[in-house]
């Protein structure tokens, strides 16, 4: 699908589609408030709804979808899996999880993995092997672990994450939580040293906070990170589960400092938008302190999550992907530098990733994102006042052009 299939007129909400969000409504738990389309298929950066209207895709399942809708390597090695063997439980070995751990490591450029599902028990999994590897090895008192958070972070909707999370919507009403984990405001490596005590076993950072609206913080943040880790022997665990497998322009979003975590979590794209997979990669002094019985999943590094994974190492490999990231990431900073200063107030970003900070007295990022879908392109709000994008790594240069056309021309009114 490209553009100009369908012309630029605005696109009215169908009757269909009105008939299938009441649908939903009625025995869905209304956890999410979705604009109104509903999707059937896709293809690359385009999506087409069920009255038959395509649509740019510039969320990309918030980095699930780097590699674009049913990438036809990633399609035909899941359909092969699928039809072979999809789940074996980890009591069993099965043929596709040593390749798929020693695929994921290499890119790591760590000794081994932990795989997982979604990117919230990856950082549960994460934030167990840091307090273990602090009792155990730094040999910090029992029950006295901490973790440094960072304000206005993102990981996840599990009890023990929304426990440290900064905002009221996120963990108002879902308490008590448990305790051992100090938040400091993000980007402040004062703030950062103040909070580091012997009891110490992590600091838990996002390279650039995506949902707090793709905040990118100062030059020389992460390997001030890095740095502290290493004089108070603390391990460095970097989020990237939105950040990182091509997001940035790099593999990783900490290769823009040359920083190298202890302990990377990794998530969404991992899965190649196809199926939930994650995973933890540490060195062995690390990863060695989780025994057999103390840490689990039953569906973690089941065959289909294997195969897909490693097919989506196998695409990061060629380096084509990181290379649009930065290229057309380029690009889309200079168009997004171009929006009239009256009604964008700053664009935060890198590569193809972009926050679109809205200026004062502009309707919300809600509304722009209404009128964006009313011109057939799919973006999301990232709290009230950001417009967040993020389209597949696999989006033509064409296409982003006309992307951010609809962006000004949705601002305009
Ligand atoms: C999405 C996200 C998570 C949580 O992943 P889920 O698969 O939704 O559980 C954690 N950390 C970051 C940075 C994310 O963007």
């Amino acid at each position: 699908m490209t553009v100009g299939q369908q012309p630029d007129s605005l696109v009215p909400v169908t009757a269909h589609t009105v008939a299938e969000l009441a649908r939903a409504e009625e025995h869905s738990a209304h956890n999410y408030d979705p604009l109104p389309v509903v999707i059937m298929s896709g293809s690359g950066a385009w999506v087409r709804a069920i009255d038959g209207v395509d649509y740019l895709d510039v969320l990309a399942g918030y980095s699930a979808l780097n590699f674009g809708h049913a990438h036809p390597e990633l399609v035909a090695t899941a359909r092969e899996q699928i039809g072979r063997l999809t789940l074996t439980g980890r009591a069993f070995q099965h043929d596709r999880y040593a390749e798929f751990c020693a695929d994921v490591a290499r890119l790591c450029a760590k000794d081994a993995i932990l795989p997982m599902n979604t990117g919230a028990e990856a950082v549960e999994t994460a934030l167990k092997l840091a307090r273990k590897w602090g009792y155990d090895v730094k040999g910090v008192p029992d029950g006295r672990a901490e973790i440094v958070t960072c304000a206005g972070n993102f990981h996840g909707r599990t009890i023990g994450i929304v426990g440290f999370s900064t905002d009221p919507d996120a963990r108002g009403g879902f308490g008590p939580f448990p305790p051992g984990f100090p938040s400091v405001e993000y980007g402040n490596l004062d703030a950062l040293a103040a909070a580091i005590t012997e009891n110490t076993v992590a600091v838990l950072v996002e390279p650039i906070q995506g949902e707090a609206g793709v905040l990118v913080p100062p030059d020389g943040y992460l390997a001030g990170v890095r740095r502290l880790c290493d004089e108070h022997h603390i391990l460095m665990v970097a989020d990237e589960i939105q950040s990182g497998l091509g997001r940035t322009g790099d593999t990783f979003a900490c290769e823009h400092e040359d920083v190298v975590p202890d302990i990377y979590i990794l998530g969404k794209a991992l899965g190649g938008g196809i199926l939930p997979v994650s995973a933890v990669v540490a060195d062995r002094d690390v990863m060695d302190v989780i025994h057999p019985g103390q840490h689990g999943s039953t569906f973690g590094g089941n065959p289909l999550a294997c195969a897909v994974g490693s097919a989506v190492v196998r695409l990061l490999e060629t380096g084509e992907y990181q290379r649009r990231s930065r290229e057309l990431g380029v690009y889309l900073h200079e168009l997004l530098g171009q929006l009239p200063p009256d009604r964008v107030a700053e664009v935060r970003g890198r590569g193809l990733w972009a926050g679109v900070e809205l200026a004062p007295g502009q309707p919300s990022a809600r509304v722009i994102c209404e009128r964006l879908l009313a011109r057939r392109v799919l973006a999301k709000d990232a709290h009230e006042g950001t417009i967040r994008i993020a389209p597949p790594l696999v989006i033509s240069r064409d296409d982003l052009t006309w992307a951010v056309e609809r962006l000004a021309d949705a601002l305009a009114g």
